[in-house]
């Protein structure tokens, strides 16, 4: 109500403030706030001058997004495999996948766990390639105390409202790079940081003030809702039995975006048991990205053994703060009378 009454909706004192208290999650990084995290990831790419003549690298293992941003700017994904612990992309694909038109990698911090970025840069230097991190579900997540989102060249966030935190829809790109920062916001506004001094082609991927001023409210929220997600998947850790708990990497800080587990072979069983045992679940992702059908016809042939196999096993059970501890309980009884029908 504040916003609306100040009459400054649009990319105005909030959003430079949302963007500023953003950056202190991504070790002070300069922070440029946009419409979406599909923009974020979209506007990176183009502020890298990626196009045509490019591919990058993406694991099929997420969401649509990651791809899209890459087909967006005419580029051409590559997909590569996963680690089938942490179902990130797996170094040795990447370093597999690398031609003489790779770009860029564009690792997925997968259910808000760390991709292995110290093995993914050694590669991107090696190769003089860019790293954007798609860390649209990783807010908070670290790798030996270092935040996901200020690896690479460009760290993305999304704020859409299943995410870990959100505003109502919104977008940021978190960069080192000044440079780099100036064209994100040239970009994203027409081209103009001062009003109509156009200095490059650019589109509209503004943020409203009133979306900002919601992120902020998250903001504050986010350290205690992420402690919570933390203490609920341990306390599920603890108590279900049937199945081996999510895996996390040494040095991994996991902010369990999603709480996943692998129920190999009749997992359709599972699911309805658990259903009929009133405890939600879901499948993310039931199709990898390759075999979409924008991508099937050029990608559908590949192999890729560990992302299948994730698709036909992983499952994921509810870990978001607001459950109480008798729905915990709930949780890990129903996970370990289901388990017994894998
Ligand atoms: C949500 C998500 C996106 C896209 O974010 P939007 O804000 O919905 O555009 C991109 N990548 C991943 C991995 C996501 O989970």
């Amino acid at each position: 109500m504040r916003v609306l009454r100040s009459g400054r909706v649009v990319q105005g004192p909030e959003v430079a403030a949302f963007e500023h208290e953003f950056s202190s999650m991504v070790a002070d990084r300069h922070c440029v706030a946009v419409n979406s995290g599909t923009s974020a990831l979209h506007l990176t790419l183009m502020a890298l001058g990626i196009g045509p003549a490019d591919e990058v690298i993406v694991p099929s293992f997420t969401f649509a997004a990651t791809a899209n941003a890459v087909r967006l700017v005419g580029a051409d994904p590559v997909f590569a495999d996963i680690d089938p612990a942490t179902y990130c992309l797996a170094p040795d694909a990447v370093a597999a996948a690398i031609s003489p038109r790779t770009a860029a990698i564009m690792p997925v911090h997968l259910y808000g766990h760390p991709a292995p970025m110290d093995d993914l840069q050694a590669l991107a230097d090696r190769h003089g390639l860019a790293i954007v991190e798609d860390a649209c579900q990783a807010h908070g997540a670290a790798l030996d105390g270092k935040p996901a989102g200020s690896f690479g060249a460009a760290g993305c966030f999304s704020f859409y409202p299943t995410k870990n935190m959100h505003a109502l829809e919104g977008g940021m790109i978190a960069t080192a790079d000044a440079n780099l920062a100036r064209r994100l916001r040239l970009l994203r506004n027409q081209g103009m940081e001062a009003r109509y001094a156009n200095e490059i082609v650019g589109a509209n991927l503004r943020m409203t003030d009133v979306a900002a001023a919601i992120g902020r409210v998250q903001l504050e929220q986010l350290p205690g809702w992420t402690e919570q997600r933390v203490r609920n998947a341990k306390s599920l850790d603890a108590r279900i039995t049937a199945l081996p708990a999510p895996f996390v990497a040494d040095g991994a800080t996991h902010v369990y975006h999603q709480y996943t587990l692998r129920a190999p072979g009749e997992r359709d069983r599972f699911q309805r048991r658990l259903s009929e045992l009133g405890v939600g679940s879901a499948v993310y992702y039931l199709t990898p990205v390759h075999r979409l059908r924008p991508y099937l016809p050029e990608h559908g042939h590949l192999a890729l053994p560990e992302t299948e196999c994730a698709v036909a096993e992983v499952v994921s059970l509810p870990v978001h703060p607001s459950l109480t501890p008798a729905q915990l309980d709930r949780v890990a009884e129903a996970v370990n009378e289901a388990g017994s029908l894998l």
